[in-house]
């Protein structure tokens, strides 16, 4: 080896130690503040919890908006509620936004709502050693202070001097108002806005979300003629609207079913003489005689994709299916959209190990890409398509969506210290 390949090399070896070094100072400060402020973490949960806010309880939504707004204020945030037309019956949504410096732009996302509404028996916050439980407490109020905290450790240590940083809690993650595209709106204008986003929805040290499978659904509606049973497949009445609508599904099943992540559910299905398809699309009755040939089918699905590419491969192969129709019937489908796919890009790949840098420098293993086909979808889906994207950042919980909620408090505490440590990462590239 010669000397200046030697210097170079030993100097690179200096200057990365030194700035580790440097980066580890850091660190220590942000986490011992995190500790010191934990309790007042888990005091902040309960009082979140105690409130209220199934996603019908507009009033409740905005009560928890509004201790956000406190908290955020007191930090150097600059807070703002998005109200949503009265007659989607939703809350709204928080958004709080500071700017540092030049530099990246982070978007911060959670959801203020719950699936527990004032009726449900489950609405108090209990605390048994390190396990705490209550309605919302890991998806996602708990998520919700791991931001808060995260920022609050990092401003009071001063450790951010650059870039913006965006949060926005939405009011109806648990049910989107509609129509969805005026629910969403400003969330995806803000997703356009961003470098980043980070969701703190339920997550663990083991895994993280950089894709999540998107959803939608569709309908097949059948005519066929309606005649004496007797007559059923000669020339003039054909096959009736019950074969056909057989025909198309079983036809789906075998043609359509195949790409990994690909998968249609036929929810509900009813073919007669006549089918009511009632007041909502769950609710179908028909009727029909065993000697009449059923005139009208309909079956209702949703469909669940990887990718757009993957969706729209999918509704061409059923909409081809439903037009090669057996005599005498003819058929439509139709597709609605919910939440596009988040897919795992290799921007959202490079995202995943810049967490994995925070999780060696607080020795933990690294974190896995959750199976998207395993996941279903959350809010980040609607900003996936628009901007570099990670989920699963939030607390360790089990029992969501049930009366056993619960997470710890270490969870909350590991949450913290990772987000706090990825946050001020990536204000600072
Ligand atoms: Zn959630």
């Amino acid at each position: 080896m010669n000397l200046s390949l030697f210097r170079s090399l030993a100097t690179g070896v200096m200057s990365f130690v030194l700035m580790n070094t440097h980066a580890l100072a850091d660190d220590a400060a942000v986490l011992a503040t995190i500790d010191t402020n934990q309790e007042a973490q888990v005091s902040l949960l309960e009082e979140l919890v105690n409130q209220n806010s199934g996603t019908l309880n507009i009033e409740g939504v905005r009560a928890v908006g509004e201790i956000f707004d406190r908290e955020f204020t007191a930090i150097g945030f600059k807070t703002d509620w998005i109200d949503m037309p009265a007659a989607m019956k939703r809350g709204g949504h928080f958004v709080a936004t500071r700017k540092f410096g030049p530099g990246p732009h982070v978007l911060l996302v959670g959801h203020l709502d719950t699936v527990f509404e004032p009726d449900s028996s489950f609405q108090q916050f209990t605390r048994e050693d390190d396990v705490i439980k209550g309605p919302g407490i890991a998806d996602m109020k708990g998520g919700d202070t791991v931001i808060l905290f995260a920022l609050k450790a990092l401003i009071e240590t001063n450790s951010i001097n650059a870039g913006t940083v965006t949060v926005f809690f939405t009011g109806d993650e648990e049910s989107v108002g509609k129509p969805g595209d005026r629910a969403r709106r400003e969330f995806i204008k803000a997703g356009k806005a961003a470098d980043v986003a980070l969701n703190f929805e339920g997550g663990s040290n083991e895994w993280a979300v950089i894709g999540r499978r998107g959803s939608s659904s569709w309908t097949v509606e059948v005519t066929a003629k309606r005649a004496h049973s007797s007559g059923i497949f000669n020339d003039n009445v054909g096959a009736g609207a019950a074969f056909e609508l057989s025909r198309i599904l079983n036809r789906f099943y075998g043609e359509v079913r195949g790409p990994k992540g690909l998968t249609f559910n036929p929810g509900i299905m009813a073919a007669g003489t006549t089918v009511d398809t009632g007041a909502t699309p769950y609710d179908q009755t028909a009727y029909g005689k065993s000697n009449v040939v059923a005139q009208t089918a309909v079956a209702r699905g949703g469909l669940r994709f990887m990718n757009a590419e993957q969706l729209e491969a999918a509704r061409e192969r059923m909409r081809g299916i439903v037009e090669d129709s057996l005599p005498h019937t003819s058929a439509t489908i139709r597709f609605s959209d919910a939440y596009p796919a988040m897919e795992v890009t290799p921007e959202n790949e490079a995202l995943l190990d810049k967490l994995n840098a925070v999780h060696s420098r607080l020795g933990i293993e690294p974190a896995k890409s959750f199976p998207p086909e395993r996941r279903g979808a959350a809010d980040i889906s609607f900003i996936a398509p628009f901007v570099t994207s990670m989920d699963g950042l939030g607390v360790s919980g089990n029992g969501s969506h049930t009366p056993r909620e619960a997470t710890t408090v270490t969870s909350v505490k590991e949450a913290t210290r990772r987000a706090a440590l990825l946050i001020s990462d990536l204000l600072s590239e």
